[in-house]
């Protein structure tokens, strides 16, 4: 039962359509070609996670709908534990419909459903895992009273917490970086955050360590294809972690499957040098921008070079 990399976080179902332009409002267009892909930032990460070989349990909310029972398969087929995945009849599983140009320009709208009935009574129910993990990781999909609840239980029994402010509030409730040993953003994230545009790596130290300054223990500021910043309470002073050089093909998802690439480091190797950690995260999540799509970017670790592991 025991996992060492607990996700509590959100599943979503993409519905993606690819249009040769967007549709004004009360137009229909036809589209040339539909397809389903799976999506969530909790899921992403969790997959991401598991493909290198955590064992990984998720602990999430979807629909009892064929989107749902989908998603449970999905989940199975990547090895993750489904023993907390609820269905539930009172909403359906969460979508996001997205539509996409051949410029490549998108509308998206989210609908969260299920998402957002997964509550303190559910993490009761997992608290044993919750407790027993190495590493547990949440970000904000699902209502954020419920991670915050998350990061407290798994503190409060020295699990490390891993926060993905992920979509970020302008106002997040302070107790967020008191909770985090590591709190993760991108650029936008970090910029609503602290008010600060992140163009460049000056940039970046300076939101590391306003972000830090409020409690956290470690700030990574993932940079797309310049890799990530990262400053600590050990190390108070911005570090530049580059990535390699790419040729990239679909970022989407890029920065989920940094998350769960870190988050299988932190229960597996926990004495790595936090730099290298990074580094590895890193060369995980530029493999994944040359694929198309999110979760079926996600290398596996057969994939990978062994010196990753
Ligand atoms: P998304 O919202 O698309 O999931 P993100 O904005 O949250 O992504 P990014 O900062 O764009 O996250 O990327 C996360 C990580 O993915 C980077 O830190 C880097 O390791 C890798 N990455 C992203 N884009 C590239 C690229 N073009 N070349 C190499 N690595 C990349």
């Amino acid at each position: 039962m025991a996992a060492e990399v607990v996700v509590v976080g959100s599943c979503m179902t993409d519905l993606v359509s690819l249009t040769t332009r967007l549709p004004r409002a009360g137009e229909t267009i036809l589209g040339q070609k539909f397809f389903i892909g799976f999506g969530g930032k909790g899921a992403n990460q969790c997959v991401q996670s598991a493909r290198l070989g955590a064992k990984t349990s998720l602990i999430c909310k979807v629909g009892k709908d064929s989107f749902g029972n989908d998603y449970v398969e999905n989940l199975k087929k990547n090895g993750i534990s489904t023993a907390f995945v609820g269905q539930t009849a009172d909403a359906a599983t969460g979508t996001a419909s997205i539509i996409v140009d051949s410029e490549g320009q998108n509308v998206i709208v989210i609908v969260p459903g299920a998402n957002l009935l997964l509550n303190s009574e559910d993490l009761k129910k997992a608290s044993d895992v919750i407790c027993k993990a190495k590493v547990v990781v949440c970000q904000l999909e699902i209502t954020p009273a419920v991670s915050l609840e998350v990061l407290k239980m798994a503190r409060a029994n020295g699990v490390k917490t891993l926060f993905n402010p992920a979509p970020a509030l302008a106002d997040l409730d302070p107790q967020f970086y008191t909770h985090s040993d590591i709190f993760c953003c991108n650029e936008t994230e970090a910029e609503i955050l602290t008010g600060i545009p992140v163009g460049n790596l000056e940039d970046a130290g300076k939101v590391g360590r306003m972000l830090l300054e409020r409690g956290c223990k470690l700030v990574i500021v993932t940079l797309g294809a310049e890799g990530c910043m990262m400053i600590s309470v050990e190390e108070p002073i911005p570090k530049h972690v580059p990535a390699g050089k790419v040729r990239a093909m679909d970022t989407t998802g890029a920065g989920d499957s940094f998350v769960g690439a870190l988050a299988f480091y932190l229960a597996y190797y926990p004495r790595l040098p936090m730099e290298e950690m990074v580094r590895n995260s890193n060369y995980v999540a530029s493999v994944s921008v040359q694929a198309a799509g999110t979760q079926s970017s996600y290398p596996y670790r057969k994939d990978l070079p062994q010196n990753l592991f």
